[in-house]
């Protein structure tokens, strides 16, 4: 079908080579089977685990020692990474949009618009002299790869991705890295598999790494910062070692929290806090959980504050093998975590974020299950009745004991049979544009009176489109107005560009709104994620719009991994050699254009562009002689057609300096020059 002398590469080893010749692979570390350390560096030559004696290799049922590891992680190192942002005059302008495109007015539409980053810009100056430095966020979630046929198994990536590009490119997946995969849920021995990557991190802080430029022709020391985490709850505990389950478990508020025990769990109270101190509401003890409230708001801990608080504290080794418990002195501390050992971990505003994806998911299936009195999903049981009664307050929601047998009467604040029957109607009636949501007319099951199947991004529309419509002349209006306050503050705070003015008004929203929630429904129905919100506002300011913190993108990206998964046997061989493919093919993506305007102008004049032909793009067309598919061809062509003409001398008027000189000798194995001696030993050279 193909013409004889197609470059194709000859099979899928031949495809592979090519790739690898790229510089973007990975190394797998062998761990202790429980977690408790690496095998790396001072430790890479032992065969016993220093903490709980397990051997690093599988045995043989005659007891002899294979060279199978017990358990392995990947890491991608993060260097080579950065450094092809660099290598394309188009990534490479983007990856300056932070400063030099950014405008300074009220609206944020970039995490450079919030205080944390300015912040950083004044505390660390020399770092934020070189618009080239690269702000990191770092995200991790896990994910089963088995879905159903097992339950037990999870895949935990940890991606960072670059701040610096313009909004329309931040979190997409082609600027996403991969860093870490590790193959089981590792709760907070997370730190041990992030080892390899704070290293890493450390030295691209206070050394960089030399990088080519393709934007300049030069050389430049590239170096890189976390500005934040972006994590769902779980999540959150293991990287910022705060434990979020408990009385304490806001790690906000921390030890200052208001939470108390109701219905058999802990629910966490006294929003009135938030609000002015001679406000009405402090006094009214009955309304509110039967207290009055005289308290400001919970102080917030400062990086400084935290790290010297840890330095006094002993925490118990990493691993399964080691007791959970820990003293009352070290409150919610788990462990301390890693990230601290990065030089200026400790000076940034924010640290962590809390995915707002979840925050908004749970607040929804809380809401909803109580005012639809959905049977296990209500918060409004039979035991929230009389925990109302034990605490004397709400006298009209206690138990009917008018006759032999105490009753639950349907609280004002759910709806009666037939509205909500009426109001599942009309959700499954509502028709959306294409594109917009998913069909959530086919999550309502109107008999049954509850939802079923409805995903993460459904909740979104939900809660901030058909909520506020649907309940309208449903429910009680005192009830209705603090829903659709609440409806109101997820759809501005999730905007893709924020008011400064408007977040300080959502900053007083959430509090009326969790106050009036705290006069209407019951102590049980004040989860952790219902406290959460009232911080939301707060980082926002700090880090500008919610879509680059949270973790839609990063669970997008999960669900393709989980795809790529061809051996069930073995799920994160296939996941990290898929993922690995396909980083290079985007790297050889964005080279490519670039490459083209490189061939044609050593092609038409080269004594105008001597230095070109030692560049790392022409390098690569060694490879793509041998491998281009046919489309490939006009690569080959001795002259340029005329667009491409056009094209050169349009670059030769905006180019000032025309790369005059060859990039110096690089340090770094895998800088531009460099990659031509991987190119070298690839199928091309041989
Ligand atoms: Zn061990
Ligand atoms: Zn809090």
């Amino acid at each position: 079908m193909l013409p004889t002398d197609n470059g194709l590469p000859k099979g899928h080893k031949h495809a592979q080579k090519v790739l690898n010749g790229l510089g973007l692979g990975y190394e797998k570390i062998h761990a202790c089977k429980n977690n408790c350390m690496l095998f790396y560096k001072e430790h890479e030559t032992l065969d016993t685990c220093l903490i709980c004696n397990e051997a690093r290799f599988k045995m043989t049922s005659q007891n002899r020692t294979t060279n199978i590891p017990q358990k392995v992680m990947c890491y991608l190192p993060l260097k080579p990474r950065l450094q092809r942002l660099y290598m394309s005059t188009h990534t490479a302008t983007d990856m300056r949009w932070h400063k030099e495109k950014w405008v300074d007015d009220d609206v944020m539409r970039h995490p450079a618009d919030g205080e944390a980053w300015k912040e950083f810009d004044q505390t660390f100056p020399e770092f934020a002299a070189d618009p080239r430095n690269v702000r990191l966020g770092l995200a991790t979630d896990g994910f089963n790869p088995y879905e159903v046929l097992n339950q037990h198994h999870n895949t935990w990536p940890i991606f960072v991705f670059p701040y610096n590009l313009p909004p329309w490119k931040c979190m997409k997946k082609e600027y996403m890295m991969m860093t870490v995969l590790i193959t089981e849920d590792p709760g907070r021995s997370i730190d041990v598999y992030l080892r390899p990557l704070v290293d890493e991190l450390k030295d691209l802080w206070t050394n960089g790494v030399r990088t080519y430029d393709k934007l300049t022709g030069k050389m430049f020391t590239l170096r890189a910062a976390v500005m934040w985490t972006v994590n769902d709850f779980p999540a959150y505990a293991m990287v910022s070692g705060w434990s979020t389950k408990g009385y304490m478990a806001c790690p906000v508020c921390k030890e200052d929290v208001t939470s108390g025990w109701h219905v058999g769990k802990v629910c966490y109270l006294g929003h009135q806090r938030w609000s002015s101190p001679d406000h009405e509401w402090r006094e009214k003890d009955k309304e509110f959980d039967g207290n009055t409230e005289r308290r400001l708001r919970p102080r917030e801990w400062s990086g400084d504050e935290i790290l010297e608080y840890l330095n006094r504290l002993d925490f118990a080794p990493f691993g399964k093998t080691v007791s959970r418990t820990r003293p009352s002195t070290h409150m919610n501390w788990t462990h301390k975590p890693m990230l601290f050992e990065l030089p200026y971990w400790s000076k940034l505003k924010l640290r962590h974020n809390p995915d707002v994806m979840h925050v908004e998911k749970n607040v929804f299936d809380t809401l909803v299950g109580t005012i639809l009195d959905i049977e296990g999903k209500t918060k409004d049981t039979i035991k929230a009745r009389l925990d109302l009664e034990r605490i004397g307050i709400r006298r009209g929601l206690w138990m009917n004991k008018d006759s032999d047998k105490a009753r639950r009467d349907l609280a004002f604040f759910s709806m009666k049979p037939n509205d909500k029957k009426e109001f599942l109607k009309f959700v499954s009636s509502v028709k959306f544009p294409d594109g917009y949501a998913s069909n959530i007319a086919r999550c309502v099951n109107v008999d049954g009176g509850k939802f079923t199947g409805l995903k993460s991004h459904d909740y979104h529309v939900f809660m901030q489109r058909l909520l506020p419509v649907g309940i309208r002349h449903l429910l009680p209006e005192d009830v209705v107005k603090p829903i659709m306050l609440l409806s109101r503050f997820f759809f501005q705070l999730t905007a893709k560009t924020l008011l400064k003015t408007d977040i300080l008004q959502l900053r007083h929203d959430i509090v009326q709104v969790l106050c009036k929630f705290e006069m209407i429904f019951p102590p049980g129905f004040f989860t952790s994620m219902m406290h959460v919100m009232v911080h939301l506002p707060e980082e926002a300011l700090l880090a500008g719009p919610v879509n680059y913190r949270w973790i839609y993108p990063i669970e997008r990206l999960l669900g393709e991994l989980k795809k790529s998964v061809r051996n069930r046997a073995k799920p994160e061989g296939s996941i990290i050699e898929a993922w690995v493919q396909y980083e290079s093919l985007t790297f050889c993506g964005i080279l490519l254009p670039q490459w083209i305007l490189d061939r044609a102008a050593t092609t038409v004049e080269p004594r105008s562009f001597p230095a070109v032909t030692v560049e790392p793009a022409a390098a690569i067309s060694s490879v793509f002689t041998e491998s281009a598919p046919p489309s490939f061809s006009l690569l080959r062509r001795p002259n340029p057609t005329p667009e491409m003409s056009n094209l050169i001398r349009r670059r030769r008027a905006v180019t000032t300096t025309p790369s005059s000189e060859p990039p110096a000798q690089p340090t770094s194995a895998a800088t531009a020059p460099a990659l031509m001696d991987h190119l070298a030993v690839g199928p091309a050279g041989s």
